[in-house]
């Protein structure tokens, strides 16, 4: 293993300058702000660099969803070897830490701003700010690992993550 070339935020460097003006469209927030559920705007982001870590975020979730069912494909079409699975579960564990990190930013820059300590905020379409009047329900991508019949990383298959 050579550590000598490591870098800590070469991929979010790079996703930052890939993202174009559609893609902050595609994978901005889709939710409408919803008044009868008593949210209320408490104010818009500007920042696109705020704006780009939410999607980089939102995208990395499509990409575990991919490559998760990807692989189930490939178990119920046959055996994938110990290999493939050692490979999958590794790809998702970077792909897992990268989503945590974009989104652990993301809500960082947020909260830095805030006045005070509101746990119960969302984004909605139009990149507004809402406080909510319930915890949002975020599912927590690493509690979703599908377990594949026949999958064998040679490892315990839930990866933790701190
Ligand atoms: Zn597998």
């Amino acid at each position: 293993m050579n550590l000598e070339e490591m870098k800590c935020l070469g991929w979010l460097e790079k996703e930052l300058n890939k993202l174009t003006e559609t893609d902050l469209d595609r994978y901005g927030p889709q939710r409408e702000v919803d008044s009868m559920e008593d949210e209320s705007i408490i104010g818009v982001i500007k920042s696109i660099e705020c704006k780009k870590l939410w999607c980089i975020a939102n995208r990395l979730k499509e990409e575990i969803s991919e490559l998760r069912q990807k692989h189930h494909r490939e178990h119920i079409a046959g055996s994938p070897s110990k290999q493939d699975c050692e490979r999958v579960d590794r790809e998702e564990i970077i792909l897992v830490s990268r989503c945590r990190a974009a989104t652990d930013l993301f809500w960082c820059a947020v909260r830095e701003k805030m006045k005070k300590v509101n746990p119960q905020i969302g984004v909605r379409k139009g990149w507004k700010l809402v406080s909510v009047p319930h915890e949002e329900e975020i599912p927590d991508i690493t509690m979703i690992i599908p377990i594949f019949p026949g999958h064998d990383p040679g490892q315990s298959s839930s990866p933790t993550f701190c």
